[in-house]
């Protein structure tokens, strides 16, 4: 639908009477289609974040750079100045602003995500008052103009702040928050593309724009509300410096290594089994292979359920499209408000290349970077089996007391592999 969409608008824009040369036109489709289509076919699933930060970059540079054609129109005689009154140059403005530091922002998020630049927080004293005194500084200029729209100087100045100050504002972010301030940068470039139809008087723009800025908006609430953090603190609370900090209780002692074939005894015997997939599941790409089992299992009798975290993997609804995609019933992915009642009457627990979202430490250990988090609660399970290829960390950094348990077990190896050779050892248990 949305390909449709996107062709529909680009006819509609072709067919525009103010069109004066099809040229660059041609030459923006032909690059835009090589880049898009090159994203499409080479960016692995589990890059998919980066490239959303790159969607957004982009949307956010075409909204303001409209923005600065406009302004330039109006007041280098292409338009009547007139023209150009309060209202205009509010949206004009508004969108200019968030277009710019939604830019910035993003290309900064992209670098985290892609690890060009540090994932830590870049943190120093007297950020918070610097950044806000920035933003107001940007916000004043853009009241200013609002009055004084023929202000050329203080439109360029506002124009180059937001850039910094979309800059500033994500360096401090990093680690487990990004997921929430990508789709924050979603929701203003949304707003942008919304401000950028008032200025074209295009309605489809405004209402497209108003639908992203807001969907893009409630989600970032609703991902703060499944990390038991507020907005507010994922701006201004630097929350991955903290992530370096020790593992809780229970980090201490041997990790329980277990073979595969007493787990595939366990699971052919068991008559309750949930998966708990994870990022692991994504970089694996073993959703098939557990749907695999699963069948399996099924077959001789046994009850199997999913357990969806909603910030498992790297974006939001990461494992329902994975397991989707290997045709698993939507009837067994639970969410983690169903599931978690679930887990005393579970007799097998298959993490898959889950970690933070199964880490206790959130739910047991008020110090810990991630205390307050909901999580998927294995450890109630009669038993636990962790599949990952070694001592790895998850997204967040943490050690994972989980891992030391004693009703869990480790099964090393890549997910895939692995879950491969117990739908094998399942079926000759
Ligand atoms: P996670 O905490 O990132 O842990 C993933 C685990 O998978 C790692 O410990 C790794 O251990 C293992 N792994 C990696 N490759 C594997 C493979 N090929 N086979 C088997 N295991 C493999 O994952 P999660 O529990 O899904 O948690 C998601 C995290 O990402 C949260 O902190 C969340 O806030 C964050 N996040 C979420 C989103 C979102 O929107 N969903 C977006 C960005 C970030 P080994 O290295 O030992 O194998």
């Amino acid at each position: 639908m949305a390909e449709f969409g996107m062709l529909m608008a680009i006819i509609g824009t072709l067919m525009h009477f103010e069109i004066v040369s099809y040229t660059w036109i041609i030459v923006g489709l032909l690059l835009g289609s090589t880049l898009g289509a090159a994203m499409g076919v080479w960016v692995p699933m589990t890059a998919m974040p980066q490239r959303t930060a790159l969607s957004h970059a982009f949307g956010a540079f075409a909204a303001a750079l409209v923005g600065i054609a406009e302004y330039y129109s109006y007041t280098h005689g292409f338009k009547p100045l007139a023209d150009l009154d309060h209202v205009k140059m509010a949206a004009l403005g508004f969108e200019i602003m968030l277009g710019s530091l939604t830019t910035t922002g993003s290309l900064i998020a992209f670098g985290k995500l892609q690890g060009i630049l540090p994932g830590q927080p870049l943190v120093y004293r007297g950020q918070n008052i610097f950044n806000m005194a920035l933003l107001t500084v940007t916000v004043g200029l853009f009241v200013y103009l609002i009055f004084v729209p023929t202000a050329i100087i203080p439109f360029y100045v506002m124009l180059g702040l937001a850039f910094v100050f979309g800059v500033l504002l994500v360096m401090p972010i990093g680690s487990a928050d990004m997921p929430v301030v990508m789709s924050l940068l979603n929701s203003y470039a949304g707003l942008a593309a919304a401000a950028t139809g008032f200025v074209l008087g295009n309605n489809v723009l405004i209402i497209a724009g108003t639908l992203d800025g807001f969907s893009g908006f409630i989600l970032s609430i609703l991902m703060c509300r499944a990390m038991n953090r507020s907005i507010w603190n994922v701006l201004f609370g630097a929350f991955g410096s903290a992530a370096t900090a020790a593992g809780g209780e229970g980090t201490q002692g041997e990790m329980r290594e277990v073979g595969l074939e007493d787990i595939a005894v366990q699971l052919a015997y068991a008559n309750k089994v949930v998966f708990v997939p994870g990022y692991g599941l994504a970089t694996a790409q073993a959703q098939h292979a557990v749907r695999e089992l699963a069948s399996v299992l099924e077959n001789r009798g046994v009850t199997v359920k999913y357990g969806i975290h909603p910030v498992a993997g790297r974006m939001p609804g990461h494992m329902n499209v994975l397991l989707a995609e290997a045709n698993v019933p939507y009837s067994q992915l639970y969410e983690l408000e169903q599931i978690n009642p679930e887990f005393p009457t579970t007799d097998v627990a298959v993490v898959i290349g889950a970690n933070d979202v199964v880490n206790p430490d959130a739910r047991d250990n008020p110090n810990s970077p991630i205390a307050g988090m909901p999580i998927l609660e294995v450890d109630h399970s009669k038993s636990v089996v962790v599949l990952k290829r070694g001592q790895g960390k998850g997204f967040s950094g943490l050690e994972n007391p989980l891992f030391f348990k004693p009703v869990t077990g480790m099964l090393y190896g890549d997910a895939k592999e692995t879950l491969t050779k117990l739908v094998g050892a399942v079926q000759h248990a």
